[in-house]
């Protein structure tokens, strides 16, 4: 049984007061992480802060990227050491806004993906086509790529600690939200992707989360499919209740 694993990407939003109230809100109500793991994936500049306020508690604390390098000269950037010395979790890598606002690249996050089990980060790796990919019946292809280049030169036992988030980009932000089944077919197909590339043990044990207009209405559903381990929640994750609801459903 794979443990689900729910986690809420506050992008750009709150500031550090709100940040604080919500954890307030949410840390004693979380689910055992014995059975789900609940993640708030925060800005940078509250993270820190954010870890603290919920030492002890369920609530794990994730970063929404990095850089892959160690340290040095490159300004504007946060090393995954510096996540880690600050006691955050995991890391969100190659969500669709960075791929295209701010020119990641499939390399660049498999090189984050390599930096962040050097660090003993969970790294969570967004892959997902576009609408017009999908119309063109590319989806898979792409989607098979993106997860291929994503884990190119992890061992066996890393393959299998990756989250990989199936964000399906005409999804996010939008209101809609992939079928249940459609959700799940893809997530199927990245799981045979996974038993190709890496092992049948690896493909079994990867964590594949659904992502794009997930909220407390729908989260059920999509949970409930074969190949679905989990959600990576944009807007719906903002309020303590909506996040609580999603968390329960997992
Ligand atoms: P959404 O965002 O839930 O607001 O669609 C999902 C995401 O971008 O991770």
């Amino acid at each position: 049984m794979r443990k689900k694993v729910i986690a809420g990407n506050w992008k750009m939003n709150k500031l550090l007061n709100e940040a604080e109230g919500f954890i307030t809100d949410v840390k004693t109500q979380v689910p055992s992480y014995d059975q789900v793991e609940s993640v708030v994936v925060a800005p940078f500049t509250h993270l820190h802060t954010l870890v603290q306020k919920a030492a002890g508690s369920d609530v794990k604390i994730g970063a929404q990227n990095m850089h892959f390098e160690e340290s040095g000269a490159f300004t504007g950037e946060v090393s995954p050491e510096m996540l880690k010395d600050i006691g955050v979790d995991y890391v969100v890598l190659g969500h669709s806004e960075r791929r295209e606002l701010f020119a990641e690249t499939d390399e660049s996050v498999n090189k984050k993906t390599h930096a962040a089990f050097k660090h003993s980060l969970v790294p969570i790796v967004c892959v997902g086509e576009t609408d017009e990919q999908r119309e063109n019946n590319q989806a898979n292809e792409i989607v098979e790529e993106q997860v291929k280049r994503a884990l190119t030169g992890l061992t066996e036992e890393q393959v299998k600690q990756v989250i990989l988030a199936y964000e399906p980009i005409w999804a996010i932000g939008t209101g809609k939200t992939a079928t249940a089944e459609d959700a799940n077919a893809m997530c199927a197909h990245i799981r045979s992707v996974v038993k190709e590339f890496a092992s049948e043990a690896a493909a079994e044990s990867i964590r594949i989360q659904y992502g794009g207009s997930v909220k407390p209405a729908n989260v059920e559903e999509l949970l409930a499919q074969s190949d679905i381990d989990g959600a990576l929640v944009g807007g719906a994750s903002l309020e303590a209740n909506s996040f609580l609801a999603l968390v329960e459903a997992g």
